[in-house]
């Protein structure tokens, strides 16, 4: 398949630019970040909305997406600048990522996981203990993934599910690392392994378990395995509702060799960060703030006649659209609000109170996402619902944001009412 423009862009000059989601002086962003927003939202304008339709129609990986984002700096958004990358910080990437979302959902999927492998071994584990030689190490390990993105475009991956309780945080990982001489022998399986035959490197979750150990979460590693070493395979079909884009098919690790400086943490951080920096597991979320904020942009252009492709007619005049659109933007600016302010107070050691709004905004963003989707679909009507438009597509990949592990709605929720209610430790014995 070939990928092309939407039919409706005669050409690329003739867009007007979107406005921010988040104006950088109304929300007191510095020149540097609202650089790097607007280059992470151009790019999703001009260029990768044109392209979402046929990539979700085919389930097919946004290759060309990724080849722009390298050439625009953005597979090293948040590496460090002396490693040629664009040094983006938490908040930076997040609203970034927004902007990608509001475009192509997909793209900002799984961009999110391979921006990922970067942030949680850079600024987050910058901020986690670690003896010095053991830093200098994971400072010399992370160099060289830094380099493979920066000079060759390298993508990685971050597969954890496995189907199990594992990915929720319950229990340690099923899929196994032995210590042998020089790495480890992993085995297992991973399902929903997003950018699955596409990524150059998969970031595995996985317990180190030496002979007769009992698995536990503390022994986490996080491992980056080459596609192509030998006992990786891709197995499965991907033809989801939604986020077709990201390929999601389940991988399997048959006794794979993986050398001791795959790893993308050292050993323990991995679990220190999950226990301190929760604000890592609310990356998932900036996508459904982007598609939140496409599903209110294409409603007021379509009921101002103005979506590109469709009769000029205006339907702005009844009351009960304007009352809808009243509401969109209400629940989008409150989205928005929580959101904001939780992707810029992540750091090591929040309170609960940051904590406890983490879940908040996670869970706004997510479902919100598809309740101004839904709200669209019916408010614009039947003509707007059609495959030719983006907000069917919009609708269907909004829906997939609760499901995503280990924040999903549910366990939102779960994590909200108990621990509001019960300190830790507390029990009702
Ligand atoms: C488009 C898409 C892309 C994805 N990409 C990736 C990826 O790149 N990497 C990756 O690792 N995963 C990825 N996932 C997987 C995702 O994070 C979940 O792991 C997956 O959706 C879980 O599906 P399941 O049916 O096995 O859920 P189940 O584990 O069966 O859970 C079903 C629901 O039950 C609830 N639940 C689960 N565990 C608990 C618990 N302990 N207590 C209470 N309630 C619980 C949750 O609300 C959950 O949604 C992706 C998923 C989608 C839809």
């Amino acid at each position: 398949m070939t990928v092309q423009p939407s039919k409706s862009v005669t050409s690329i000059d003739e867009i007007d630019p979107d406005a921010p989601i988040f104006d950088p002086a109304a929300f007191r962003l510095n020149g540097e970040q609202a650089a790097i927003i607007a280059t992470a939202r151009e790019l999703g304008q001009r260029v990768f909305a044109g392209r979402a339709a046929a990539y979700d129609r085919e389930a097919k990986f946004p290759t060309e997406n990724y080849r722009d984002l390298h050439r625009a700096g953005l597979l090293g958004i948040a590496i460090p600048k002396q490693h040629g990358g664009l040094g983006a910080d938490y908040q930076t990437y997040a609203l970034a990522a927004a902007e990608i979302g509001r475009y192509c959902g997909a793209t900002a999927l799984t961009w999110n996981m391979h921006v990922c492998s970067t942030l949680w071994s850079g600024p987050l584990a910058d901020d986690l203990e670690m003896d010095d030689a053991t830093r200098a190490e994971h400072e010399r390990r992370r160099a060289v993934h830094y380099r493979r993105i920066v000079a060759d475009g390298a993508i990685y991956s971050q597969p954890f599910s496995e189907g199990g309780a594992a990915a929720a945080g319950g229990v340690a990982f099923g899929t196994e690392a032995k210590p042998i001489k020089g790495g480890w022998l992993v085995n297992g399986k991973k399902i929903f392994a997003s950018l699955s035959g596409h990524a150059d490197y998969y970031g595995v979750l996985c317990t180190e378990i030496a002979e007769g150990e009992k698995a536990s979460r503390r022994n986490t590693l996080y491992l980056a395995i080459p596609a192509k070493t030998a006992g990786v395979s891709v197995v499965g079909d991907w033809d989801p509702l939604g986020m077709r884009g990201t390929v999601s098919r389940t991988l399997l690790f048959k006794d794979v060799f993986v050398a001791e400086d795959a790893a993308l943490m050292p050993r323990g951080v991995y679990f220190q960060a999950a226990m301190r920096w929760p604000h890592m597991f609310l990356t998932l979320s900036p996508t459904y703030v982007g598609l939140a904020q496409a599903a209110y942009d294409f409603t007021v252009r379509y009921l101002r006649g103005e979506v590109p492709g469709t009769p000029p007619v205006k339907r702005r005049m009844y009351p009960t659209k304007q009352i809808a659109v009243a509401q969109m933007q209400i629940k989008l600016e409150q989205i928005k609000a929580i959101w904001f302010q939780a992707v810029s107070e992540a750091r090591a050691n929040p309170t609960k109170e940051q904590v406890l709004r983490a879940y908040a905004a996670q869970y706004s963003a997510m479902e919100g996402a598809n309740e101004l989707s839904t709200l669209a679909i019916r408010t614009c009507g039947g003509q707007a619902m059609l495959k030719s438009l983006p907000l069917e597509r919009i609708y269907r990949d909004s829906r997939c944001g609760s499901l995503m592990l280990p924040w999903t709605a549910e366990l939102c929720l779960d994590r909200i009412g108990r621990e509001a209610l019960y300190a830790t430790g507390e029990t009702d014995d």
